[in-house]
């Protein structure tokens, strides 16, 4: 049976999705966005992550299915999360379908950096797909994550137009993409893709530490935290576009 690198299976989260939920951290991730608050993530093998193991599927739905009645109580479920799931697609496809047998609520957080086909063949089995967009602007984007976002916005349209329960996530970042002309550039994307849903995350500094544990320079050193009151005006230009806006990680 495969196994999967996983760094963390948190209980009782609140923030990924409906109701009570575990989240299951995947290692890896093939981005590598500046602002990053699990930089200990990335590597694939868990190296610089505290915790991190091998689990195999079974061992996995076993820790999730000990919250099910709260779960049952909520409506919540299980998140997969990470660093990146598609690092791990074939662990990730086989735990949903366990999970699916088990009737428990499956959402996926992801970066969206895949090929339209992986991408397809896993969110048939979720029941909701959070999916960020980082920055409207291809070479913007590629200077703060170190990729392309053209897969990216290919299956943000492809969900848009799926019928599939999904949000659209953008972490604000200061200097990078807090303005209002970054609002409204986003705004003409999601109207043009139709994009419906959207939830602002405002940057905060809650990795900084982990970067000094693993000796990598950190860029947003001293950078002011945001928060939900300095996004207001942010979600209004989006809102006036007939995009219905979040903020914080609730839905
Ligand atoms: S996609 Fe997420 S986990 Fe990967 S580098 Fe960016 S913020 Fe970090």
């Amino acid at each position: 049976m495969n196994k999967g690198y996983i760094f963390n299976i948190q209980k009782f989260c609140l923030h990924d999705g409906k109701g009570i939920r575990t989240d299951i951290f995947f290692c890896g991730c093939n981005l590598r966005c500046k602002w990053c608050c699990n930089p200990e993530s990335w590597d694939i093998s868990g190296e610089h992550a505290c915790g991190a193991a091998a689990y195999t599927v079974d061992e996995v739905v076993k820790e999730v299915l000990k919250d099910k009645p709260f779960y049952d109580k909520s409506g919540g479920g299980a998140t997969l999360t990470g660093g990146e799931v598609f690092c791990q697609q074939e662990f990730a496809e086989e735990l949903c379908a366990k999970l699916r047998t088990e009737r428990i609520n499956i959402a996926l957080e992801t970066s969206g950096y895949t090929e339209r086909e992986n991408f397809k063949n896993l969110i048939r089995l979720v029941d909701f797909v959070f999916i960020d967009c980082k920055h409207y602007d291809d070479a913007v984007h590629k200077e703060g994550t170190g990729v392309s976002n053209s897969r990216i916005l290919d299956n943000i349209k492809y969900l848009a137009e799926s019928g599939r329960d999904y949000c659209v996530r953008i972490p604000v970042i200061p200097y990078y993409n807090d303005s209002g002309k970054d609002a409204l550039s986003f705004a003409d994307l999601f109207q043009k893709t139709g994009v419906k849903a959207v939830q602002l995350l405002p940057f905060h500094q809650l990795g900084e530490k982990k970067y000094a544990d693993m000796k990598i320079p950190y860029l947003y050193k001293g950078f002011s935290q945001l928060h939900k009151e300095d996004l207001v005006g942010y979600a209004k230009i989006l809102s006036d576009k007939d995009i219905r806006v979040t903020i914080g990680g609730t839905l």
